[in-house]
């Protein structure tokens, strides 16, 4: 019992049912158990201990069973030496930056990315901890390029990007960061590793909310970084262990139960979100509609060429309309839910006004205020008639 590992030569499907699960030891279940102890039973002399250690159970913030289990799964599914799982996206996120970066440091980011990513790194690391940044368009390698220094330590990227869906080459800005001798990370979180895989395309760590696809039921949030154990260990030591920003042993649990369905949940965002997004572009109201899975996409190409099972279940659009309008189409939504957050099985759709203090980085289009829409995994007939009669209500249609 507790024998039982699923490699590579398993696919994807088998390895996201099996991989981290196997037969509990003491009661036969064939499930494990939820550890919810904090503490694990010291050695006879535990004088000699390294309470900073993450070998070995010793002190949940170090690592706990239900964290190992489900590192063990994420590292297989996105095909990556080593995992570490933190409380959040955020957390993985700061936690990767914090453990890499130092003063006199620079790092290049996507002009597209998760909003507390342009607020640690413009905002805080740069002012308070003296890293220089540059903010880039990444979907322009000869931007990236000019916008090294001798001193880029970190390229950090999101594509998809969030909001705008902007898509970039994994492949050749891996090449610019390893030729100039950075490193690159890339956010993973909207196409999911069922969708993408960075590692394989040459990033050195991949980030995940978990809190979106992985777990897939809005009911939990983790983070998750993963990459070569060499950097995973000194990651794990100062980010979770001396930071601590520990998920709780419960939601790692929940979230490796739900990404036991990633797949069959990926496939039908995958094919409902090509079927919205090809309808709202018929729609006369509608201004523009934003999926890598369009032909109309900037970066359909490229998104063609490393997404390799499909492009996710979050598109953005906006709509030929007075911001009013926008909120009255909103309210009413009778399948769709209006909250933030994305990747869950219900569609959730978010309004992001004219306001917004990041419009200045995004396309023309996104000026006047529009959606970002994570099309859910009900009936696609059931969401595409849901926007119909909204947008009739409205005088849309
Ligand atoms: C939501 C999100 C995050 C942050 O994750 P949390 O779990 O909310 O902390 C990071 N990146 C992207 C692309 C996201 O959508």
């Amino acid at each position: 019992m507790g024998q039982r590992t699923y490699g590579q030569e398993y696919g994807f499907q088998t390895r996201a049912v099996h991989t981290g699960n196997d037969v509990d030891g003491e009661s036969g279940a064939i499930k494990r158990p939820i550890t919810m102890a904090n503490s694990y039973e010291l050695p006879y002399d535990p004088t000699d201990m390294n309470w900073s250690s993450a070998a070995g159970n010793l002190y949940t913030r170090n690592g706990g069973s239900n964290q190992k289990y489900l590192q063990e799964k994420l590292a297989s599914l996105e095909g990556g030496e080593d995992c570490i799982v933190l409380s959040s996206g955020v957390a993985a996120l700061s936690g990767l930056f914090f453990a890499l970066l130092e003063s006199g440091d620079h790092v290049i980011f996507s002009s597209i990315t998760y909003i507390a990513v342009y607020r640690l790194l413009n905002e805080l690391f740069n002012k308070k901890f003296h890293v220089e940044t540059t903010i880039v368009d990444v979907s322009d390698l000869e931007a990236i390029k000019a916008a090294v220094r001798p001193n880029t330590k970190l390229i950090h990227i999101e594509t998809p990007g969030n909001p705008t869906l902007a898509i970039s080459d994994i492949q050749e800005i891996a090449k610019i960061a390893h030729e100039n001798g950075a490193l690159l990370s890339v956010d993973n979180t909207f196409a999911s590793p069922y969708n993408q895989r960075p590692i394989e395309l040459g990033a050195d760590f991949t980030i995940e909310s978990l809190t979106k696809y992985i777990n897939g039921h809005g009911d939990a949030m983790g983070g998750a970084i993963i990459g070569k154990k060499e950097f995973l260990d000194s990651i794990r030591s100062q980010s979770q262990i001396n930071l601590g920003g520990t998920i709780s042993p419960f939601n790692a649990w929940l979230i490796m139960r739900g990404a036991v369905t990633l797949p069959l949940r990926m496939r039908q965002h995958n094919e409902n979100a090509q079927k919205v997004a090809e309808w709202l572009e018929k729609q006369p109201c509608v201004s523009f509609v934003s999926y890598p899975g369009l032909k109309s996409h900037k970066g359909h190409e490229i998104a063609k060429k490393q997404m390799l099972a499909g492009f996710g279940g979050v598109l953005s659009f906006g709509l030929k309309a007075d911001h009013d309008t926008h909120n009255r189409f909103v309210s009413k939504l009778k399948v769709v839910t209006s909250a933030v957050s994305l990747g869950h099985d219900e569609s959730l759709i978010v309004f992001i006004g004219e306001n917004d203090e990041r419009q200045y980085l995004y396309p023309e289009e996104f000026h006047h205020g529009f959606f970002r829409f994570s099309v859910g995994i009900e009936d696609a007939e059931d969401i595409i008639h849901d926007l119909e009669q909204a947008l009739q209500s409205v005088n849309l249609l």
